[in-house]
């Protein structure tokens, strides 16, 4: 059984980068306003994620790992949810069979707080009472020590720090009303380091810096006609003066971190048709529309989805983002 249950671990946590969206997505989900991430050789030796949200409760921690155990399913018009958002209760569950996993967290109004370190699903002792500041800390040791060819394959671990720094790059322009930090093991010096602010422009300033910020335009769309579609999204897209090497799209649905190919490629054939020169945008879309038109179709750490009247709401994008870099080039 521990072999099945490592094989599909492995497959929920597929490189560090998805254990760390997990953990700062949980974090969000614990309403936290400051999120600082700590990774060591890629993230295969240590990825440490702190947070200052409301904490997991004492009676809750005996579970915590097991699978499908989440807090998040209270009601049951919830289980719409379930199905758009996938596999529910699965991560840290999941993490716990190819990793050592340490949890310390304390909740509101508690004099001090616990810490248990998880094996296989299940704690390993007895939670210790511990000193603790507000949130959880959960730290992550030797991801895949159990799947030699899988950290075999992941031993360049530049490239694995990059990706956790872009993801985290990406959260902290979406949560702009949340603290990020990114730094690797023993350096002081962060990689991502943004501050709260209410201006989504000051946030991509600094994040992705001056050269993307000064270059973008905002855009808006909405429907809402239920018989075709009912969406609202906004977001923020780089004019003609902007020129890169590769295309950048940040897209949140309803407050997630998501991919849609589809989408993307739509927002590239009008760039290319529009301004060939800078047909390598920047852009950040965040849309909004009703759960249970949201479909998580593919695999949760992907998070490719596919969408209600898909073409419908593609279209309209499209047309916004075509007129608005028509004005902008006139
Ligand atoms: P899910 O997020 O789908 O519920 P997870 O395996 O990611 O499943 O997490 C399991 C549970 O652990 C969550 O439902 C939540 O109750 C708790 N949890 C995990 N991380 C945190 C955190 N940083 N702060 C508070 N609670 C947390
Ligand atoms: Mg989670």
């Amino acid at each position: 059984e521990s072999v099945v249950n490592r094989i599909a671990a492995g497959e929920v946590i597929q490189r560090p980068v998805s254990a760390v969206k997990e953990l700062v997505e949980n974090s969000l989900d614990a309403l936290s306003t400051s999120i600082n991430v700590v990774v060591k050789d890629g993230g295969l030796k240590l990825i440490q994620v702190c947070d200052d949200g409301h904490g997991i409760r004492y009676e809750d921690l005996p579970i915590l790992c097991e699978r499908h155990t989440t807090s998040k399913l209270s009601k049951y018009e919830d289980l719409q949810s379930i199905h758009s958002m996938g596999f529910r209760g699965e991560a840290l569950a999941s993490m716990t069979y190819v990793a050592h996993v340490t949890v310390t967290t304390i909740t509101q109004g508690q004099l001090h707080g616990y810490r248990v370190s998880y094996r296989d699903g299940v704690m390993e002792h007895a939670p210790k009472a511990c000193a603790a500041v507000k949130g959880t800390q959960i730290m992550v040791e030797n991801l895949f020590f159990n799947m030699i060819a899988r950290r075999k394959s992941l031993q360049n671990s530049s490239d694995d720090y990059t990706k956790i720094v872009d993801l985290l790059s990406r959260f902290a322009i979406h949560h702009i009303n949340v603290s990020f930090s990114c730094r690797k093991h023993g350096t002081a010096r962060a990689d991502v380091h943004s501050v709260i602010t209410s201006s989504r422009l000051d946030s991509i300033r600094s994040v992705y810096g001056v050269t993307v910020s000064s270059n973008l335009m905002k855009i808006e769309a909405s429907d809402n006609d239920p018989s075709s579609s009912l969406f609202e999204m906004d977001g923020f897209i780089t004019n003609s003066n902007y020129v890169a090497k590769k295309i950048t799209m940040v897209l949140f649905i309803n407050d997630r971190l998501v991919e849609c190919s589809a989408l993307k490629r739509a927002i590239e054939i009008i760039y290319a048709a529009t301004l060939p020169r800078a047909s390598k945008p920047f852009i950040y879309i965040s849309i909004v529309l009703p759960t249970e038109h949201v479909d998580v179709n593919v695999h949760p750490t992907k998070r490719e989805v596919s969408l209600l009247n898909q073409e419908v709401i593609i279209e309209k994008i499209q047309s916004v983002v075509e007129s608005r870099l028509r004005n902008s080039n006139q």
